[in-house]
């Protein structure tokens, strides 16, 4: 990854963190994309954005290409949040927030990052999912929403951007070890990871290096897959 700039939005979470660090360590360039306050991974360029809105994210991807001395190459989503509830008595900001960010946010970033990548004519996007967004789940109606249609969205976007060399993947975690899920009952931690064939859930950087795999020439013929890392939690 020497000589090539890579952003990640949620840098500071759980699996931004780690995919910062591999890129990093790969050689990479990394501008970390997330909320003021936020940690920033150590080496990493810090841009402080709210990825909720489009103005949002044309500023934060424009501060994140002069971080990055116009050298864009890759782009890992990682930014995301939940907001469970039975949908029939979910509040309709729940419903918007989740979409806004998690899916919303993903439609602005490729349309701000794809002129720079395709001036490079090379390129790839890594769109953070979950096993959630194939197979439903109880109580996330908008979260598994929001992930199935990032599902659509990379492969969407492989079909159009492919022919200026760039390749759009999504990575469809199981149930991750991060802050998003630590406050989580200890039995549903359990389930999770009963689900799996393996016989446990994962850490981020078990995540993060399926992405550096996506982000990297070792997948340079791979383009429109989602590829699930859950240790078998879901096989279909
Ligand atoms: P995390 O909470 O540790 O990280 C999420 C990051 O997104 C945080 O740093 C947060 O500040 C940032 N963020 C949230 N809203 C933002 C906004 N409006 N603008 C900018 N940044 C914002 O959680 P994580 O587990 O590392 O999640 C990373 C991704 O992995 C998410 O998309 C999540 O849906 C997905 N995922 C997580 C799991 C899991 O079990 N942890 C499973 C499947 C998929």
């Amino acid at each position: 990854m020497e000589g090539r700039g890579a952003l990640v939005t949620g840098g500071g979470g759980g699996i931004g963190s780690a995919v910062a660090a591999r890129l990093l360590e790969a050689g990479a360039r990394v501008a970390s994309l997330d909320l003021p306050g936020a940690p920033v991974p150590e080496g990493a360029a810090g841009v402080p954005c709210d990825l909720g809105s489009g103005e949002g994210v044309r500023a934060a991807v424009a501060a994140a290409e002069a971080a990055l001395d116009g050298r864009l190459r890759v782009v890992v989503h990682c930014a995301g949040i939940t907001r469970d509830g039975l949908l029939w008595k979910l509040p309709d900001e729940d419903w918007d927030a989740v979409i806004r960010v998690n899916l919303g946010s993903a439609f602005h970033l490729l349309k701000a990052c794809t002129p720079a990548l395709r001036r490079a004519g090379e390129g790839s996007v890594v769109l953070v999912s979950s096993i959630n967004g194939e197979r439903g789940k109880f109580g996330q109606s908008n979260y598994a929403a929001s992930k199935a249609g990032l599902n659509a969205l990379a492969r969407t976007a492989a079909r159009e951007l492919g022919r200026f060399g760039i390749r759009v993947n999504a990575v469809a975690p199981g149930f991750v070890e991060t802050a998003m899920t630590r406050d989580l009952p200890a039995e549903v931690r359990k389930r999770a990871g009963d689900e799996t064939v393996l016989g446990r859930v994962a850490g981020p950087g078990e995540i993060a290096d399926a992405i550096l795999f996506l982000a990297s020439d070792l997948s340079r013929h791979v383009t429109g897959q989602v590829l699930r890392v859950d240790g078998g939690q879901l096989i279909a």
